[in-house]
């Protein structure tokens, strides 16, 4: 066994392939005093059963960039630790059995000329002579990445935990962390089944069971395991290691080369939370039993696509646990609520493909206290408060998991988990005719349908159906007088002695202004980077109201937090839940009027 050092800077927590490539990136990066403990083997967790895909392109650029670095990493990850990864560039292929599906893959494609990834549009002959086992009679068309392949999770977490050890990384495995410890709020280290290991940073990497281990300490990290089905089959006519992996979306189905099997795998709209109880101490290598008749249509579909899988033998029907989080997005960063407690977790099935990327900016975000690039779409400062809510979290990673799939239509607005946050007129608002929609658990109303017409979406990637109300509640608003609910913006009350001192250091404007006045300004870091971009408006002479953006809320509120000093007489309350606010709007331009909800 590994013996544990008394002291560490960083300690990692899991040992699944997140955690081994923070592990990894960390050393690389100069910072080689790393403890990873696993309470298992590594890979034990989901890690070892990844069906293996290994694709690059993202909805956005960094994502993309994240996920690029990924493949680059894996493809000589080989030759620099001698260990194999099963790495494989058969390149890509996605298929649309639909117009609007056709139309979402060419928009990618024309995006990922943007970042730089080579991507091919195919027509349906193109995609036969690729791919000869599957049926195309019905589809559209596809696209083409010759530069994405496939790899066996299980090799590459070996591979980077051997170039880690390589570079000084100590790998605890049968390490339990019991406790992390902080003290004034900041982390000091971990207390495992071995002992106690004082650390400057721990990394939370324990994949779905990182949200119960996080909320030990305050930490919030929404996330919950959904079963994930595939199958493997066996004597497929016609199969070879070269097959492009490929993507029916529209069938919700994947399939993939596997050391002479053929893996089909899916992401069925409404998929099942798994581990409501908990999940047991001993889960080690498991799989879950798995329901057939959920994942039979799913089959039914796929033999039609690909006839000769009605002739070939199941070999295995499996089911895995992998852990969903409420927006499809992973959880990156420090964590709001404790300093120098950092989380890499909720990879949403794509913790292969992303495991390189996530490595890395992990340990550089580390190294010089800030993420290399913009992360905010995946950072941890995003999440909300009610969105650890286990009801909240059951009912939404069913949907999260089908969202993998569906088609991604501008405006697309979740089912599930809805009616979470209301304004206080939001029933007067709803009767008006408004077709809300969600942000950060607010329902918002997003567009107004007149009489005889339902406030209800109709998604196409062409001018969808609120398109001439919406601007004829834009024209109301230029040419009368408007009335705007703004009561998801986050407020915040700045009370006591010291606050104007506080708020001046922080905020890019002066605030020492008289009662009643409002002043727009902008919150910066050390290299006068932005980081809020509020309203901050004098009450009385010692309080105040911060008005910032619903998404921002918990970053705000956290950096104004730290921020101010210990000796500072000052009392921060967020209140964005107790205040409504409303903006009227008329010939004289805006005004702010804040209403206590009843
Ligand atoms: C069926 C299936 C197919 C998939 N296919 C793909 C694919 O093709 N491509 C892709 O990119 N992704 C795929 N995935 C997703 C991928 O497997 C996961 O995203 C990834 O493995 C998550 O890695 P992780 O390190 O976050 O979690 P894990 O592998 O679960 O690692 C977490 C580790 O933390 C340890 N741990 C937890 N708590 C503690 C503690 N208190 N002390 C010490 N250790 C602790 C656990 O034992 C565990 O080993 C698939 C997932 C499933 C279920």
């Amino acid at each position: 066994m590994t013996p544990l050092p008394d002291r560490c800077e960083v300690v990692v927590i899991g040992g699944g392939v997140i955690g081994v490539s923070v592990a990894y990136h960390l050393a690389e990066a100069g910072i080689q005093d790393v403890v990873l403990v696993e309470r298992k083997e590594l890979t034990s967790g989901t890690t070892w059963h990844a069906a293996g895909l290994v694709g690059q392109l993202r909805s956005s650029i960094n994502m993309t960039k994240l996920a690029r670095y990924t493949s680059e990493l894996y493809r000589g990850l080989e030759a620099e630790t001698g260990q194999a990864t099963g790495y494989r560039q058969c390149g890509s292929m996605s298929i649309a059995a639909t117009a609007e599906r056709f139309e979402e893959l060419k928009r990618s494609a024309s995006m990922a000329k943007v970042f730089g990834l080579e991507v091919n549009v195919l027509s349906v002959a193109e995609i036969a002579e690729r791919y000869p086992l599957i049926q195309t009679d019905d589809l559209f068309g596809g696209i083409h990445i010759p530069s994405d392949g496939y790899a066996n999770a299980v090799d590459i977490t070996q591979a980077l935990a051997k170039g880690a050890k390589g570079r000084g990384v100590r790998i605890a495995t049968h390490t339990k962390v019991d406790e992390i410890l902080h003290e004034g709020g900041q982390i000091t280290g971990v207390r495992t089944d071995r002992g106690e290991i004082q650390a400057k940073y721990v990394v939370i990497c324990g994949g779905m069971w990182s949200r119960d281990l996080a909320s030990t300490v305050g930490v919030n990290l929404p996330l919950h395991a959904c079963e994930h089905y595939y199958v493997l089959f066996e004597s497929v006519e016609g199969l070879h290691p070269d097959l492009p992996v490929l993507r029916d979306y529209d069938a919700c189905t994947y399939y993939k080369y596997d050391a002479g099997k053929l893996l089909l795998g899916a992401f069925e709209p409404s998929a099942k939370p798994w581990g409501m109880g908990g999940i047991s101490e001993d889960f080690c290598f498991d799989e879950i039993a798995g329901d057939f008749d959920h994942f039979e249509p799913v089959l039914h579909d796929a033999m039609k696509r690909f006839p000769a899988l009605e002739r070939a033998g199941i070999q295995k029907f499996f089911c895995g646990p992998e852990s969903f989080t409420p927006d499809v997005r992973y959880h990156l960063g420090e964590a709001p609520e404790l300093k120098n407690c950092f989380v890499a977790a909720g990879l949403n099935s794509i913790g292969l493909q992303s495991a390189g990327g996530v490595g890395k900016v992990t340990a550089e975000w580390i190294r010089d206290g800030r993420p290399p690039v913009d992360l905010w779409e995946v950072d941890v400062r995003r999440n909300m408060p009610f969105q650890r809510n286990r009801r909240y979290l059951q009912s939404r990673v069913g949907e999260s998991l089908g969202l993998l799939y569906a088609t991604h239509y501008p405006y697309r607005q979740y089912e599930t988990a809805r009616g979470v946050r209301k304004a206080a007129i939001h029933d007067r608002l709803r009767a008006a005719g408004a077709c809300h929609g969600e942000a950060y658990g607010w329902e918002r109303p997003n567009w107004y349908a007149p009489k005889g017409v339902e406030p209800v979406y109709d998604y196409s990637y062409g001018r969808q159906n609120w398109f001439e109300h919406s601007a004829a509640e834009h024209r109301a608003v230029r040419e009368g007088v408007a009335l705007f609910d703004q009561s998801s913006f986050a407020k915040f009350r700045f009370e006591g002695r010291d606050t104007v001192a506080v708020l001046n250091r922080v905020c890019a404007n002066n605030i020492d202004v008289a009662p009643g006045r409002v002043v727009y300004t902008q919150w910066l870091n050390e290299r006068g980077g932005i980081e809020a971009d509020l309203t901050v408006t004098r009450l009385t002479e010692h309080a105040f109201m911060i008005v910032s953006a619903a998404e921002t809320e918990v970053r705000d509120f956290y950096w104004l937090k730290r921020h101010i000093p210990d000796d500072a007489h000052c009392v921060l309350t967020n209140v964005t839940s107790g205040i409504g606010r409303h903006l009227d709007h008329g010939p004289q331009g805006a005004r702010s009027l804040a209403v206590v909800d009843p």
